[in-house]
């Protein structure tokens, strides 16, 4: 056992200074209170749960500062895609789980203790399936238990380009042969004992019959909604409605979903989603990066929201949090936009907390850990924040966390009680660099 004396803690019931956190030996939090006398001291930080990333493709890490400029004239979207195609299928498990465990040091690093990957590069660029067909999946986990992060594999299900477009040849990587081998692969994955979830790549990528054929899974469903205006105008064509009422009407929208990027969604969209209990992850930077958009302001009333890395152009949560406040006054021309109503005036920490609560327990949500925070009998997730530094000289520690801090005031991070992360670097970080520098070289990248 362990108790970590910070200079203040984060508890589901505000900021408490002068408090200790008990680390029980089973990787819980014991006892959370008044600071015992004879705790590890934290001089400077304060501790909040760890960050929850709802959403990852690892692999494209490796795209990072190869996609700033065009050949092709016009760029967006569809056009990123071909360079990212041929990453994908430049993979193998070697080198997937090289370069997750890269990104993933990356993350623990940044303070996220568990992640959602949407795992969707499964088999050989030649077609045909690896001796073990899950090995693309457990490269993913090696990675994660390298880089002593939380795994929820939310292993995807991709059969056609778009309604009506059969499959483009690199994304043949992608491609079960239906729902039967997607759902065998999913319940094996589960089977092995890691926490797994279930993803339709999209409505786009999953025919409607498909998607009815995969409410055969009982657990967690991602999946990717109308991100882009051409994938909501295809799926429309083809269903007479927007991807979110398809996913409805297939049984897919629940309070086990989690809905991905909804930049452009239909009216009664936001309804609909708080109305199934689902929850809402956007990652701004990727949004913002490929140019799809902004999250529109109707998702903020009401809607459980959560944010990931996705592309990982940024692996900073905090930072993606705090953009889905700042696009929204960007795009209202008011400032404060999601502080909740009250009827007398706001406490001060009330819209950091919002924030914090996006980048952390929301994401729990989404990943089917439901917890509080830092409270008895939650799993230790922790990250023990530097605010003993001249920019947060003067301001409310919580509001400096949730509007200036950064990744790089990570000090120490602790998964289900372990502490990994300490004085902000992680032990592999020097290996895990050099394994991806042999294999970019193997792979010619
Ligand atoms: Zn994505």
């Amino acid at each position: 056992m362990a108790v970590l004396v910070p200079d203040a803690v984060w508890t589901p019931d505000g900021l408490r200074s002068g408090w200790s956190v008990e680390v029980l030996g089973d990787g819980r939090i014991g006892r959370v209170g008044p600071a015992a006398p004879d705790g590890e001291r934290l001089a400077g930080t304060i501790l909040t749960p760890g960050l929850v990333n709802g959403h990852s493709h690892a692999f494209q890490r490796a795209l990072r500062g190869h996609v700033q400029w065009t050949e092709a004239g016009r760029d967006d979207f569809w056009t990123w895609r071909t360079p990212m195609y041929a990453l994908a299928s430049a993979l193998d498990p070697d080198a997937m789980a090289a370069l997750t465990a890269l990104c993933f040091v990356e993350m623990v690093e940044s303070g996220i203790t568990t992640v959602g990957e949407f795992h969707y590069v499964h088999h050989p660029p030649a077609g045909g399936r690896y001796a073990d067909p899950d090995a693309m999946a457990r490269a993913v986990a090696h990675a994660a238990e390298v880089a002593g992060i939380g795994l929820v594999l939310l292993r995807a299900a991709y059969y056609r380009n778009g309604p009506g477009r059969p499959l483009l040849p690199g994304q043949r990587p992608f491609a079960d042969d239906g729902p039967d081998e997607t759902l065998a692969a999913v319940e094996r994955l589960a089977a092995a004992g890691m926490r797994v979830g279930l993803a339709p790549h999209s409505v786009r990528a999953v025919p409607v019959d498909a998607l009815e054929a995969l409410t055969a899974w009982n657990g967690l469903v991602h999946c990717h909604v109308a991100e882009q205006p051409a994938e909501v105008d295809a799926v429309r064509a083809e269903s007479g409605t927007g991807p979110l009422r398809v996913l409805e009407a297939a049984g897919l929208l629940h309070e086990r979903t989690t809905v991905v990027h909804g930049t452009w969604p239909d009216p009664g969209d936001p309804e609909r989603l708080c109305a199934a209990g689902a929850t809402l992850c956007v990652v701004p930077s990727t949004e913002v990066d490929l140019g799809d958009g902004f999250l529109p302001l109707g998702w903020r009333n009401g809607a459980r929201l959560c944010v990931g890395t996705d592309s990982h152009a940024r692996v900073d949560l905090l930072a993606e949090a705090r953009d889905v406040e700042w696009h929204a006054r960007a795009l209202s021309g008011r400032r404060n936009v999601m502080a909740e109503p009250s009827a007398g005036p706001g406490r001060v920490d009330d819209l950091a907390e919002r924030i914090l609560r996006i980048a952390s327990v929301h994401g729990g949500v989404a990943l089917g850990m439901p917890g509080r925070g830092i409270a008895t009998g939650e799993q230790a997730d922790l990250v023990a924040w530097d605010i003993d530094v001249p920019e947060a000289d003067g301001a409310p520690p919580l509001v400096f966390l949730a509007f200036h801090a950064g990744r790089q005031h990570v000090r120490d991070v602790w998964v289900a009680g372990r502490r990994v992360v300490r004085s902000g670097r992680h032990p592999s970080r020097d290996a895990v660099r050099a394994v991806w520098a042999s294999e970019r070289c193997r792979l010619g990248l």
